[in-house]
């Protein structure tokens, strides 16, 4: 039997980044609700449509429709085992997630919020190629902790490596969008937390300070620590 994680942390700390790498590493399914959402709104289909209404409404898509939506994610995998990104994202999920399976461990992926609305800031993506490069060159201590990331540059300035097509900076990397999206997510993070916490279900606190590559290793070396795979 395979591992079944949850990957949390903030707004633009990579989890979907890392639910990737650490679906191929452990060859587990990646089950991301955006996109699976993102997918239903390209496809034009019902629940797509639903979504579409809550978006440009600024409301999020109702419980009970994300927990059917995950839910059969869940089944499709089987004994395959899964890292969630971007579920549960409220308490109510939390606990009608408890009902469908037993989870292992949560990731939680944490950053300090300036060097996080830094990268975010200066973060420029390829929509079309899904590309992302960032512009910023970080070496810094904060709060006893360092953080370096160098650049990831394109070869051609503010041109995509792959696509050829020019880079910009996504519309909601804004200052006072990037806070008000981060004072949500705190608001909503915060109780699904504790409630695993206090359930006893392992906690792997991982500061991301460092890139991918090495941050991986880590989340691996924890998850090996609990014999979990
Ligand atoms: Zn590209």
């Amino acid at each position: 039997m395979f591992v079944k994680l949850i990957i949390l942390g903030p707004p633009g700390v990579g989890k979907g980044t890392y639910s990737t790498r650490l679906s191929k590493l452990l060859g587990i399914v990646k089950i991301s609700t955006g996109d699976i959402l993102r997918e239903e709104v390209r496809k034009g289909s019902k629940l797509g449509r639903l979504v579409e209404k809550h978006l440009k409404e600024g409301t999020l898509v109702p419980d009970d429709i994300m927990v059917r939506i995950v839910e059969k994610r869940i089944r499709k995998a089987g004994s395959k085992g899964f890292i969630l990104d971007g579920f549960p994202r409220t308490l109510e999920q939390a606990q009608a997630l408890d009902k469908i399976v037993k989870i292992d461990a949560i990731i939680y992926l944490s950053m300090d919020e300036e060097i996080l609305i830094e990268r975010l800031l200066r973060r420029r993506v390829r929509k079309r190629c899904g590309a992302v490069y960032n512009v910023t060159d970080i070496r810094k201590v904060v709060n006893g902790v360092e953080y370096i990331f160098p650049p990831l540059l394109s070869q051609r300035r503010r041109i995509c490596d792959l696509c050829g097509g020019p880079l910009v900076r996504r519309e909601d990397d804004e200052p006072e969008v990037i806070r008000r999206r981060l004072k949500i997510y705190k608001r909503l993070s915060k109780p699904i937390i504790n409630y695993y916490k206090t359930r006893g279900v392992p906690f792997i606190e991982i500061c991301v300070n460092r890139e991918p590559s090495i941050i991986v290793d880590r989340i691996v070396y924890r998850l090996k620590e609990l014999n979990l795979i």
